[in-house]
């Protein structure tokens, strides 16, 4: 249900967010197919009004033959349109700023970077001293970019994913195990390209299914198709998965250890709300973030990111960034984005607005009347990506020996244990 019509009455605008946006997007290819598609649709529905039956009867053509030949193009023409369609990014919130990566805006900082009395190791050297991973079998069992955790390391996976659910699910949302196969269809609708040279996605061969490159995929998902009572907004879950990523043309920057990986766990909050609502809910997604990361002690900042920088189905994105003493700089840790109806109206995920009761007033006005659907905002915001939180506990909490301190909200969920030693 992409609304080609406001596409096509707001042209400049459009053109000018896709020129924003950096985004691939043919606009001019794509109001040319809609026009097709839209003459194309006139004639089919034509085909059942009796004068033209009866001039193709009297021109002796077979009715049959030539409603067919227009259903068939018009499925064909529909494809080619939905397609070229699909890359159209989101409209942009007036307030995000416009521009590549560096004309993103600090909105908050969150403690200093700590200051070591002795040379701080990176997370693959306190990995190796505390055997915490194993990268070369796994890239002899797996292929590069995968990895074994070992000993703590497993622990303090299983520790992060149960501290950010538990966390997260004190505020009301639903908690949620995904399945991690999903249909390309459903990764289309949620705005991922399933296919293509730079696809991130992998795809199951001889199938129209694909791994999932996060929970939101599947999350977006189970109420596609759907109308949803007003009462039942706003819905919230926190959903674990592992993701898959082909990481396509990743090559060079910060590729070394956990930092960019081909699967990882992660913790995902995700939003269906109402359209008025979804500014509110993405500050309190970052908050939520926010709080977390600084309940670990770790020193972040958080950015708005530009509209170079913003995924299609973003209308607008909160990044945090962590620092990494192993790299020396700040590195992103999570994603809060504002996606308004762009995957609901792929999905088909709408809404009952409650009617104004207007009915004290006038007794006409309210009563059994069902007021049109709209379509929902969807949100979705990292609770806890572990690889990265990974980097950050390990070099940040590092002691001159080798061994790290873990932060107190974690102990619970590790048995208590207070400090990883080497062996
Ligand atoms: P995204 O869904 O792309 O916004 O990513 C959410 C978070 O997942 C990022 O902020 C990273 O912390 C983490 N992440 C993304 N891609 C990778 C990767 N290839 N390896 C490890 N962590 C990743």
């Amino acid at each position: 249900a992409i609304d080609f019509k406001w596409i096509r009455d707001n042209k400049h605008l459009v053109a000018v967010n896709i020129e924003n946006r950096n985004s691939a997007a043919n606009l001019e290819l794509v109001l040319g197919l809609y026009e097709q598609y839209c003459s194309l649709q006139q004639q089919d529905e034509g085909k059942l009004e009796p004068s033209v039956r009866q001039d193709l009867i009297d021109e002796g053509k077979s009715l049959k033959d030539v409603i067919s030949t227009l259903e068939q193009d018009l499925l064909i023409l529909t494809d080619k349109l939905q397609i070229e369609a699909q890359i159209i990014p989101n409209i942009t919130h007036p307030d995000a700023p416009i521009g590549g990566e560096e004309n993103s805006i600090v909105r908050k900082m969150v403690g200093k970077p700590r200051e070591f009395e002795f040379t701080a190791k990176d997370h693959l050297q306190l990995g190796k001293k505390l055997d915490l991973f194993d990268f070369d079998s796994a890239a002899e069992v797996s292929g590069a970019k995968f990895y074994y955790l070992k000993n703590e390391a497993v622990l303090l996976e299983m520790a992060l994913i149960n501290w950010a659910i538990s966390e997260v699910s004190k505020k009301r949302f639903i908690p949620l195990i995904t399945p991690e196969i999903v249909r390309s269809s459903v990764v289309e609708k949620c705005g991922f390209q399933p296919q293509g040279k730079n696809t991130q996605v992998y795809s199951i061969e001889d199938s129209d299914q694909c791994l999932i490159g996060t929970a939101e995929i599947p999350v977006g998902g189970i109420h596609m198709d759907s109308i949803l009572p007003d009462s039942a907004l706003p819905l919230k879950y926190v959903a674990y998965s592992h993701c898959f990523r082909t990481e396509a043309g990743a090559a060079g920057s910060a590729t070394r250890g956990l930092y960019r990986v081909h699967q990882f766990s992660k913790v995902e909050m995700f939003i269906l709300c109402r359209p008025e609502q979804s500014d509110f809910f993405h500050e309190e997604l970052i908050a939520i973030e926010e709080d977390l990361f600084a309940s670990l002690g770790l020193h972040f900042k958080t950015l708005d990111m530009a509209t170079g920088d913003l995924g299609a189905p973003a209308y607008r994105k909160f990044d945090v960034e962590a620092w990494m003493p192993g790299l020396e700089r700040y590195g992103e840790i999570s994603s809060a984005s504002n996606c308004t109806d762009f995957q609901s109206r792929r999905l088909g995920i709408r809404y009952r607005p409650t009617p104004f009761d207007t009915s004290a007033s006038n007794p006409k006005k309210g009563k059994g009347r069902s007021s049109p659907t709209r379509f929902v905002h969807t949100l979705n915001a990292t609770a806890c990506a572990v690889p990265r939180l990974l980097i950050c506990l390990l070099e940040n909490f590092q002691e001159e020996d080798g061994s790290v301190v873990i932060p107190e909200p974690l102990r619970p969920y590790m048995g208590g244990l207070k400090v990883i030693t080497p062996k």
